[in-house]
C-alpha cells in the first residue's frame, strides 16, 4: 500500500529563524505518514542538519534539468541531493508562470531528479478559466503525459494536483471535483506504467489547512497533500500530519 505523505512548500519564506518550527516538528513523535518539508535552497542544508535522522525529509522546490555547468542562479538534482534532499517539487504552477515552465522541461527536470536518486513532487493543475471552460481534466491530462517521464515509479514520482484557483486563496474545489480529478490521476497513470502505478501517490494541494484537511484525507485516491501557507508553523501542519496520520 501507499504511505501517505504531508509534504509542505515553504515557498519564498523563512530564514534561519524559521527551522525552530522545524525543530518543533522533528521533535514530534513519528507520524503513522510521511513529512516533507521544502525549505528555500538556502535553508536546505540546515534543515537537513536539524532532521537528522528523524521522522521530517527535506526537499528542494526546484531543480535543473542539467547535471551541471553554466547557469547561474540555478541548482541541479545531485547539488540538492549533496545539501541532504530527498525530494524535489517540480513544475509548481508558480514556477510554470513566473518562469514560463513548460511540461517538456519539467519533464526533462524529473528525469534529471531520478538520475539524482531523488523523488520529483511532479504538479498539474486547471486555471480557474479552463475549469470554467469544462477542460480541467483535459489540461490535467496533457500536463501529466507531458511532465511525467517514462518509467515513473512510486519510489522516483509523486504526483501533486493543485488546482492554480485554490493556491493561496482560502477556496478549494469541492470534494467531488478533487475525486473526479484523482480517479482521473490514477486511472491514466494505470494506462501509462501498468503495475507500477499503484505505487505513485497523490497529492492534493491548494488552501490545506487544519480545518479541512480530514475531509480530503477521506477522498479516494488521496495519499496526502502538498502544503504552502499551513506549513510554516509547525502547529498548523502538525495538526494537518495528525489528520493524514488518522485517514
Ligand atoms: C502550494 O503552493 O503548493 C500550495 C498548496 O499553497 P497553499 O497551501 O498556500 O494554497
Amino acid at each position: 500500500m501507499r504511505r501517505k505523505l504531508a509534504a509542505g512548500n515553504w515557498k519564498m519564506n523563512g530564514t534561519r529563524a524559521s527551522l525552530d518550527e522545524l525543530r518543533l516538528l522533528a521533535g514530534a513523535h513519528p507520524a503513522a505518514c510521511d513529512m516533507l518539508i521544502c525549505p528555500p535552497a538556502t535553508l536546505i542544508a540546515a534543515a537537513a542538519g536539524v532532521a537528522g535522522a528523524g521522522p521530517v525529509l527535506i526537499g528542494g522546490q526546484d531543480c535543473h534539468a542539467a547535471a551541471s555547468g553554466a547557469h547561474t542562479g540555478d541548482i541541479s538534482a545531485a547539488q540538492l541531493a549533496d545539501a541532504g534532499a530527498s525530494h524535489v517539487i517540480l513544475g509548481h504552477s508558480e514556477r510554470r508562470a513566473d518562469h514560463g515552465e513548460g511540461d517538456a522541461q519539467v519533464r526533462a527536470k524529473a528525469e534529471a531528479a531520478r538520475a539524482a536518486g531523488l523523488t520529483a513532487i511532479v504538479c498539474v493543475g486547471e486555471t480557474e478559466a479552463e475549469r470554467d471552460a469544462g477542460a480541467t481534466l483535459a489540461v490535467i491530462g496533457r500536463q501529466l503525459a507531458g511532465s511525467v517521464p517514462d518509467g515513473a515509479t512510486g519510489t522516483d514520482t509523486v504526483i501533486a494536483y493543485e488546482p492554480v484557483w485554490a493556491i493561496g486563496s482560502g477556496r478549494t474545489p469541492t470534494l467531488a471535483q478533487i475525486a473526479e480529478v484523482h480517479d482521473f490521476l490514477r486511472a491514466s497513470l494505470r494506462t501509462r506504467f501498468g503495475a507500477a502505478a499503484d505505487g505513485i501517490r497523490l497529492l492534493y494541494g491548494g488552501s490545506v489547512k487544519p480545518a479541512n484537511a480530514a475531509e480530503i484525507f477521506a477522498v479516494s485516491n488521496v495519499d496526502g497533500a502538498l502544503v504552502g501557507g499551513a506549513s510554516l508553523r509547525a502547529a498548523d501542519f502538525g495538526q494537518i500530519v495528525a489528520a493524514l496520520s488518522a485517514a
